[in-house]
C-alpha cells in the first residue's frame, strides 16, 4: 500500500458541542489543520474536506452519510481524519464504514498516527477505536486488544462463553480455548431442532425447565438457574451456535470460530426466518462469491448478491416471499408463521442489479444455482484432461527445443557482436592514453568522446536485444503453463471451491463480466481464446478419466493427439 497514486481521500473533521465525551477530541481548526499537513507531507490526492458539529453516538450525521455515499459510488476510496472516533461512535456507523472496507469501496482511512486497511487486523483494530468496545482509553487497551485481536483470529471468542459452551479454564490465559458444554450442549441443539419444528419458545421455556432440568453452569457470582425467555430468545438468534462470532459485539467484525457448532447454518438461518429477523444479519454474510464482478448489461451497474427466504403456508400451500414489509404472516391466508407446523423454507440467493431495488432498472435476478451452471458451462468449454495437459506440455518442450538451437545461434551471433564492440572501446581508450598521443595529433578530447559514445550504445543495444530473448522464451512458457493449470480440472475445482476459489476462478476466466437478460457474457483472455478454439476443433481433448490405472488408455489418447497435427498450433513459444 506504498502507491498514494489511485487514493483519493475526503477529508472529514467533526467536533460535538453538545456531546460531553467529546471534551478530549482537537477543535475543528486542529482536526483541519492535521488533515492538510497530512496531505502536504505525503502529497495525498484530497478531493474535499467536510466538517460537522454533530455528535457521533446517534447515527443519522448529514453531511457523514453524503461522505459515504460518495465514497460508495467511487468518487473517492480513502478518509482521512484525525482519529477514527472521529468517523464513528454507534454500531450502525460503524458497521457502513467497515462494510465499505470489505466491499473494496473505502481502501484506506488515514490518521495521524496510523492508516487501516481491509484486514481483519486493521477492521478490528478501528472497531477497538470507533469506541464502541467498553475498553476505551487506559493505557493497558492497547495490549489488551492485540491480545483479544489474535484471539479472534484463532477463532476463539474472548469473553463468557455462550450457554453449551464453556471456558478452559486448565490452559494458560490467552491461549484459552471455547470448549462444548457436554451436559448442556445437545440440549441447545435440540432447542434449535424443536423451534424449527413448530415448538414455541415458551414451550421451549417449559420443557427446559421442567422435563430437561436445565440449568445453566454454576459461576462463582452468577448461574446454576433455569433459562430464561429472553435467554432461549437470545440463544436462538446467537450465529456463534453455526460457528461465526462478531467481536467486539456490535463493531461488524465477524470471525470464524474454532469451537464445535451446535447446529448448521441452514438450520440457524431457517430459526431466523421463523423469528422474522431476517436482515438482521447482513453483514456477516461477506462469503458471496460474485458480488461486485459483475455489472447489469443493461443499465451498467453494479450485480450485488441477495437472500431470498420463501415459506410454504402449511394451511394453504401458498409458497411467499419474507421480505422487510412482511416478515411473518401468509399473504394468502394471513397464517402466522409461528403458527405453522414445521412449514417448508426455501432459500435462495439472487445475483441482481443494484438498480432494481430502486426501479431505475427491470432486469430480473438470476438464481445462484443457475449463474454457476452458466458459469459451469463457459468453463466447459476449455476444460482439457491432465493427460492431455501432460502430452501437450512435452509436445510443447520438445518444439521448443529445436527452437532453441535456432535462438542460440541466435544469441551466439549477438555475443559475438558484444564482444567485439569491447574490443573495439578497448582499443580506442589504448589510442587516446598512448604516449604517442598525449597532444591529441592522433585522437583529440572531441573525437574520443563521440566515438565511446557510439560504441557504449551500440553494447547497450546488444545488452538488451540479449534481455529480451531470453525473457521471451520464460514468458511464453510460463503463460502456456499457467492456461494449462488453469483448464485443467477446473470444473471440478469450481464445484468444490469455496466462495473465494469461486471467485478467482470466474475472474480469470474472463473479463467485462456482464448479466443480461440472466444471462453472463466475458470477453475470455486470448490464451482461453486459444484453448477454446482447440477445444472445438478436438473435443478429446477435455476427455476425463483416471490416469493412474489406464496407462494403455493414456497411450491412445496420446496417439489421438499426435493424429491432429495442427492441433498444438499458436502455442509454439515464438508465435505466443
Ligand atoms: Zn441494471
Ligand atoms: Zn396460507
Amino acid at each position: 500500500m506504498d502507491t498514494n497514486i489511485s487514493l483519493k481521500y475526503i477529508g472529514y473533521a467533526r467536533k460535538s458541542s453538545e456531546d460531553n465525551k467529546e471534551r478530549q477530541a482537537a477543535s475543528l481548526p486542529e482536526q483541519l489543520y492535521e488533515i492538510e499537513r497530512l496531505k502536504t507531507k505525503e502529497n495525498l490526492h484530497l478531493v474535499e474536506v467536510l466538517q460537522e458539529s454533530k455528535t457521533a453516538h446517534k447515527p443519522g450525521r448529514e453531511i457523514f452519510g453524503a461522505m459515504l455515499k460518495r465514497i460508495e459510488s467511487g468518487e473517492a476510496n480513502a478518509i482521512i481524519v484525525w482519529h477514527p472516533n472521529r468517523l464513528a461512535r454507534n454500531p450502525i456507523d460503524a458497521g457502513w464504514v467497515i462494510y465499505l472496507m470489505d466491499e473494496g469501496k473505502l481502501i484506506e482511512v488515514k490518521t495521524p498516527a496510523r492508516s487501516f486497511y481491509n484486514t481483519p487486523t486493521d477492521k478490528f483494530m478501528l472497531s477497538l477505536e470507533f469506541g464502541i468496545s467498553k475498553k476505551d482509553s487506559d493505557d493497558k487497551s492497547e495490549v489488551v486488544s492485540r491480545g483479544l485481536e489474535k484471539k479472534c483470529r484463532d477463532g476463539w471468542r474472548p469473553g463468557v462463553a455462550p450457554q453449551g459452551y464453556f471456558n478452559d479454564r486448565q490452559t494458560e490465559s490467552g491461549f484459552r480455548k471455547v470448549l462444548p458444554d457436554p451436559e448442556r450442549l445437545p440440549f441447545i441443539r435440540k432447542m434449535f431442532e424443536l423451534f424449527r419444528e413448530g415448538t414455541t419458545v415458551m414451550e421451549l421455556y417449559l420443557m427446559a425447565k421442567n422435563e430437561w432440568g436445565y440449568r445453566s453452569r454454576q459461576k462463582r457470582r452468577s448461574g446454576g438457574g433455569p433459562l430464561s425467555l429472553s435467554m432461549i430468545y437470545k440463544i436462538l438468534s446467537n450465529p456463534f451456535y453455526y460457528g461465526k462470532f462478531e467481536y467486539p459485539e456490535k463493531s461488524g467484525v465477524w470471525w470464524k470460530g474454532s469451537h464445535e457448532p451446535a447446529i448448521s447454518e441452514e438450520l440457524f438461518n431457517e430459526v431466523q426466518v421463523l423469528l422474522g429477523r431476517r436482515g438482521k444479519y447482513t453483514l456477516q454474510h461477506h462469503e458471496y462469491a460474485f458480488t461486485s464482478l459483475l455489472k447489469c448489461g443493461f443499465c451498467g451497474a453494479t450485480i450485488t448478491a441477495e437472500e431470498k427466504h420463501q415459506v410454504i403456508c402449511t394451511a394453504c400451500k401458498w409458497k411467499f416471499s419474507i421480505t422487510k414489509k412482511n416478515k411473518d404472516t401468509c399473504t394468502r391466508c394471513d397464517t402466522k408463521i409461528e403458527n405453522m407446523r414445521n412449514p417448508t423454507i426455501l432459500h435462495y440467493t439472487y445475483y441482481r442489479c443494484k438498480r432494481r431495488t430502486s426501479r431505475l432498472c427491470h432486469q430480473k435476478g438470476v438464481r445462484l444455482d443457475r449463474l454457476e451452471q452458466q458459469i459451469d458451462a463457459k468453463l466447459a468449454e476449455i476444460e482439457i484432461s491432465p493427460v492431455f495437459m501432460d502430452w501437450a506440455l512435452r509436445q510443447i518442450a520438445a518444439m521448443n527445443e529445436s527452437e532453441k538451437d535456432f535462438q542460440e545461434d541466435t544469441v551466439a551471433s549477438i555475443k559475438g557482436a558484444h564482444d567485439a564492440c569491447r574490443a573495439k572501446l578497448n582499443n580506442l581508450i589504448q589510442l587516446k592514453i598512448s604516449p604517442q598521443n598525449t597532444d591529441g595529433s592522433l585522437l583529440s578530447d572531441e573525437q574520443y568522446r563521440s566515438q565511446k559514445s557510439a560504441i557504449e550504445t551500440e553494447l547497450k543495444g546488444l545488452e538488451q536485444q540479449l534481455g529480451t530473448i531470453d525473457n521471451r522464451m520464460v514468458q511464453a512458457a510460463e503463460d502456456i503453463n499457467e492456461a494449462f493449470t488453469f483448464a485443467t480440472k477446473v470444473r471440478e475445482r469450481f464445484a468444490n471451491g469455496d466462495a473465494k476459489l469461486k471467485r478467482r476462478i470466474l475472474m480469470d476466466l474472463g473479463s467485462h463480466l456482464t448479466l443480461t437478460d440472466r444471462t453472463l457474457r466475458l470477453d475470455s483472455p486470448p490464451y482461453l481464446f486459444t484453448l477454446k478454439k482447440m477445444k472445438s476443433e478436438a473435443p478429446i481433448i477435455g476427455e476425463m478419466f483416471a490416469p493412474n490405472k489406464e496407462s494403455d488408455r493414456i497411450r491412445k489418447m496420446e496417439a489421438k493427439y499426435a493424429s491432429i497435427p495442427t492441433l498444438l498450433r499458436g502455442l509454439e513459444s515464438h508465435q505466443v
